[in-house]
């Protein structure tokens, strides 16, 4: 980011808005497209610091723009056409420094309401009868982000709906992880809701706290809590064949209760079950231990000596995190995960910028749409698997060796160029096979003296500390599990049983959930999944726009079943089948399957069952529209 020149003619604040879509927001105010060409030859990349505009030219704009501005309160100036076809698309391609390709057009003009183009919501061809209405009844398992979002559509489309909630208040991840440091790593003017523009985050990417505070506020602005059972949990839901419904059985204070319902939407994510490891002497550890989703904050850590398992997004967060307050610091790694920079991760939202978001006409949607370009498919191409080349083993193709190269270059810049330290950091794997995590001053952090990094594998924990492979003993006061989640388990604890009493777990096994598009099962007929198997965004994109796809296709679904009168729809297996031989195939040339690389997006087999194959245009095109004939439907 250029620094902002300390004064204009036209008001400080307008040096703190981000010069692209201030442009653009120019642009569409006054319809002088002419500007673009002077401003584009100096934006080089969609993230606001890969811009070089000279600070004369920034001013010139800055002055523009607080012209149009007041002649907009003075009545001088008529809000201008969107604008739409040639224009648009260059003024998309030069707001982000590339060319966006014509067939993401749609997309973003739905998307970001460009050209006058309305949000994709489900709205109704043949609105059922309200006593029809009032009897189809969808029950909805969580209330995190993606539990509201389907709350919220079925909201609009006046479709009765309960959400049974565990936890007494919403949020779901957001609200169970509380650990220093904890929080988002997708740019949050772009993890929000499409609908629900928050122009208030105080960091570009926010704690957790905050990000939860932001769901609270939805659920009360969209009326949801009076819908929410908390501190309720679904224990099973099993479909009932005779009445086409499901019974949902539940526990709260009260005790146990069997709920029924039309449809279930599960929406309890993919990671919500820590996973504690199997490691020998565990439970002998004699002093605090806790995992990261269930922090016990009633532990104070200052002066302790403290041993971290884990080096994944949760544990890059923590340690740097609480480092300070410790007397010393181990950290145990299995093995390395690759971390890339980004100038803005923990930087504040300035004032300027937040009243450019609130004041400058559309601003907000060029600002989201340039995130979401930043943060969207532009790597995808670079995480397929070129079968010439010569170094499979690090890297890819030319694109990710070039990128694994600035990685090690901003490590070796953070560590000082220790060589022994860089042996252990290094990842053996191409960059993005694990999820790219974002350097919270973790290499910086591990060069410090209070700080270890134990690589030799954990022989065993004893009441007092950890013994490595290498005989070395380790004294620890508490024990940190960053150590991740049960994702296989998909949906697990809960009991889903689909037709014939078959269940979720008898389908899946262990570790193998599949389902058409993510969304839906055959054999488990209204059933829709939030946020199912292999759905987990990894090259890029928000969490909360899968979910507003995956929440758009299940109200296509429900649109169906209510319009046709039908009491149930199933997924036809062959569908179901032939689109997960698509994701196989395509996810076996993506880096994701890489044979050197282990995560949690792999089964025990190696099938990659919980990342997306997709690039976000191909699932949005995907989700967007519902064919009747992937499904059977059984007759009221
Ligand atoms: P994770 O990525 O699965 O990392 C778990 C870590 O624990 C890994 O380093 C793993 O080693 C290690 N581990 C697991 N079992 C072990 C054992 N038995 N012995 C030694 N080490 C062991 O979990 P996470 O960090 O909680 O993150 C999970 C996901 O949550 C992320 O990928 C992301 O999707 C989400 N998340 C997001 C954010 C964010 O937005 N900022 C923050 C936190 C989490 P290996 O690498 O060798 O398996």
């Amino acid at each position: 980011m250029n620094s902002p020149s300390a004064h204009t003619a036209a008001g400080d604040w307008l040096a703190e808005a981000d010069i692209a879509p201030l442009l653009m927001s120019y642009v569409q105010i006054t319809g002088d497209a002419a500007v673009l060409d002077e401003y584009a030859p100096h934006i080089t990349g969609p993230w606001n610091f890969m811009e070089s505009v000279p600070t004369s030219l920034k001013d010139r704009l800055r002055e523009k723009i607080a012209c149009a501005l007041a002649d907009m309160a003075a009545g001088k100036r008529a809000p201008a056409a969107p604008p739409s076809g040639e224009l648009l698309h260059r003024m998309l391609s030069v707001c982000v420094g590339q060319p966006v390709p014509a067939e993401y057009v749609p997309m973003i003009c739905h998307e970001m309401g460009f050209a006058g183009a309305a949000p994709l919501e489900v709205t109704w061809r043949a609105r059922p009868p309200a006593d029809v209405l009032a009897r189809f009844h969808v029950l909805i398992i969580g209330a995190g982000e993606s539990g509201l979002c389907t709350a919220i559509k079925l909201l609009a489309l006046g479709i009765p709906f309960t959400i049974i909630e565990k936890n007494a208040a919403v949020g779901g991840t957001w609200l169970e992880n509380t650990y220093p440091g904890c929080g988002v790593d997708t740019p949050n003017h772009f993890y929000q809701f499409s609908f629900a523009p928050n122009p208030d985050w105080t960091r570009h990417f926010s704690q957790s706290r905050e990000v939860q505070q932001y769901l609270d506020r939805c659920a009360d602005n969209y009326g949801l809590k009076p819908h929410i059972r908390f501190s309720t949990e679904v224990l099973a839901a099993r479909y009932d064949e005779a009445s086409a419904r499901w019974q949902v059985t539940c526990r709260s204070a009260r005790g146990e209760e069997t709920l029924n319902a039309r449809a279930v939407v599960c929406a309890v994510g993919q990671l919500n079950q820590p996973l504690v490891p199997d490691i020998p002497g565990l439970a002998d550890f004699a002093g605090p231990k806790f995992h990261t989703a269930r922090w016990d904050h009633a532990v104070d850590l200052a002066g302790k000596r403290v041993g971290m398992i884990g080096t994944g997004a949760s544990g890059m967060q923590v340690g740097p995190s609480i480092v300070d307050t410790l007397a010393h610091l181990t950290i145990f790694q299995r093995s390395p995960h690759w971390a890339v920079h980004n100038p803005n991760y923990h930087a504040s939202v300035p004032a300027g910028m937040k009243r450019a978001i609130r004041d400058i006409p559309h601003y907000a949607q060029w600002l989201r749409f340039q995130l979401f370009w930043a943060s969207g498919d532009g790597l995808y191409e670079s995480l397929k698997v070129d079968p010439a080349w010569p170094a499979p083993d690090q890297s890819l193709n030319a694109a990710n060796q070039a990128f694994r190269e600035r990685l090690i270059a901003h490590m070796a810049a953070e560590t000082g160029g220790d060589a022994a330290l860089m042996e252990k950091i290094v990842p053996r794997y191409p960059p993005y096979g694990k999820r790219m995590l974002r350097d919270n001053h973790w290499f910086r952090m591990l060069t410090r003296s209070d700080v270890d990094l134990v690589d030799a594998g954990i022989e065993r924990v004893l009441p007092d500390g950890i013994l490595a492979r290498d005989g070395r003993f380790h004294a620890h006061d508490v024990l940190v599990l960053a150590t991740g989640f049960q994702a296989g388990r998909m949906t697990w604890p809960i009991t889903i049983a689909g037709r014939g009493g078959v269940t979720l777990r008898d389908r899946w096994g262990e570790d193998d959930p599949r389902a058409h598009l993510g969304i839906t099962v055959p054999g488990f007929p209204n059933f829709f999944l939030m946020y199912g198997p292999n759905t987990n965004l990894a090259h890029g994109g928000s969490a909360i726009f899968h979910s507003e796809c995956q929440a758009r296709y299940t109200m296509l679904a429900l649109r169906e079943l209510l319009e046709t009168g039908s009491a149930a729809m199933d997924c036809r297996p062959e569908v179901h089948d032939a689109y997960n031989r698509r994701v196989d195939d395509l996810h076996a040339r993506l880096v994701w399957s890489h044979r050197l690389v282990g995560s949690w997006y792999k089964n025990k087999r190696g099938r990659v069952f919980a990342t997306t194959p997709w690039r976000l245009v191909d699932y949005w095109n995907m989700t967007r529209t519902l064919d009747p004939a992937d499904y059977h439907f059984t007759k009221a």
